[in-house]
């Protein structure tokens, strides 16, 4: 019998899917393992990415750099999201890049670096269309006025794409215009970056052009689709979804028909059936507003969920005829159950959120 609440990661499906991508593509491949690898735990994702080929890592946050190094990985590393105040020395003396995005960080982190006596090492990011970090145009302009004079040691230039998951979009396209019109300025001001970077795991597999060195892969290692509208399930892409999660029966239960479930009674069973209790809630990321079109999978047989969602535990439907019993384990997705996608469906969200959510309460299990 296992646990309350299991997360289980298929570290053999991420490996695959690092291949999978690698084999599309002349450029580099740099594991995204922020937010504790997408859900799927930093360390053993970070290792299985490197070891399937995968030359670099990236993180959103500090912590997450840090944690990587203090596990023992030495592979180049990059943390995109550091505000002003962070502890750039330590960064530095841990050889992890950072972003730079504003003269602010240029001072800050070349002020870090001037202290321990070493020249920083920063990817300049650039805001081609996506409106959230980066230089504007305007504000480069300004940068490569005085870029000479920091002492930076400037390894990368990138961008990020805000509308790759819709392969068709003209905007991505004017993204890559600015960006390359950008690149050219930055190369007249005698910076010639080695890596330059802007494509997700979404513009990974449509748009070989903007591939350049080094591409950024996130949901896609992890065997999900960037959309699965526009660009079809992880499945149909050749990806497997490394993550499962399986839950115990709390408790299991005959109850009458007319039997309203949970919070607010929002749920009322129509026949005579089996309630099981499942011992996973919101405190646990499964979303307080999930439909009853997904719940769990027992011995093959769905069960949905009745009711609201709980803090820590949520009610699904059995059936009448139900032979679980207390203690038994059931699959909320996985291979053979509901997918991450139909969670993500019935629950008004995204699959990267889905995965993303699941609390570090829950144990993760390796295979
Ligand atoms: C999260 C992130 C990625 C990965 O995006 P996916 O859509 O998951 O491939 C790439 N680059 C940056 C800057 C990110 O923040």
């Amino acid at each position: 019998m296992g646990q309350r609440a299991e997360v289980h990661v298929d570290l053999g499906a991420i490996a695959s899917n690092i291949k999978k991508i690698r084999g599309n593509t002349e450029a580099e491949v740099l594991a995204v393992v922020k937010a504790n690898a997408y859900g799927h735990g930093l360390i053993p994702v970070a290792n299985c990415a490197l070891e399937s080929g995968a030359t670099w890592l990236g993180v959103a946050l500090l912590e997450e750099a840090f944690a990587l190094r203090e596990a023992g990985i030495s592979a180049p590393l990059i943390a995109w999201l550091t505000p002003l105040g962070e502890d750039f020395s330590r960064a530095i003396e841990l050889n992890i890049d950072l972003s730079l995005a504003s003269i602010d960080h240029a001072r800050a982190i070349e002020s870090a670096g001037k202290s321990l006596g070493k020249k920083p090492r920063v990817h300049i990011e650039f805001d081609s269309g996506m409106g959230r970090g980066g230089f504007t145009e305007e504000d480069f302009t300004e940068f490569l006025e005085v870029a000479n004079t920091f002492e930076l040691d400037y390894i990368g230039f990138w961008t990020h794409f805000a509308r790759a998951d819709e392969p068709e979009r003209p905007e991505t396209d004017s993204q890559i215009t600015h960006f390359d019109a950008a690149l050219a300025q930055l190369k007249s001001a005698g910076i010639n970056p080695q890596l330059v970077h802007l494509a997700n795991s979404a513009a990974a597999q449509t748009r070989i052009g903007a591939h350049r060195n080094i591409v950024r892969l996130g949901i896609s290692m992890y065997g999900l689709s960037p959309d699965v509208t526009s660009m079809g399930s992880g499945e149909s892409l050749g990806l497997i979804p490394a993550m499962s999660v399986v839950a115990t029966l709390a408790l299991v239960k005959k109850v009458k028909a007319g039997t309203p479930v949970g919070y607010g009674g929002v749920g009322v069973t129509s026949v005579d059936t089996t309630l099981g209790i499942v011992a996973m809630g919101y405190s646990d990321g499964i979303p307080r507003n999930t439909s009853s079109a997904v719940g769990v999978t027992f011995h093959g047989v769905k069960a949905p969920i009745i009711g609201r969602v709980s803090m820590d535990q949520f009610v699904v439907d059995l059936g009448p005829g139900s032979e679980a019993k207390n203690g038994d384990q059931v699959l909320l997705f996985g291979a053979g159950g509901y997918s991450i996608d139909e969670w993500a469906e019935a629950s008004k969200t995204i699959n990267y959120e889905i995965v993303t959510r699941i609390a570090s309460r829950v144990p993760r299990i390796y295979g």
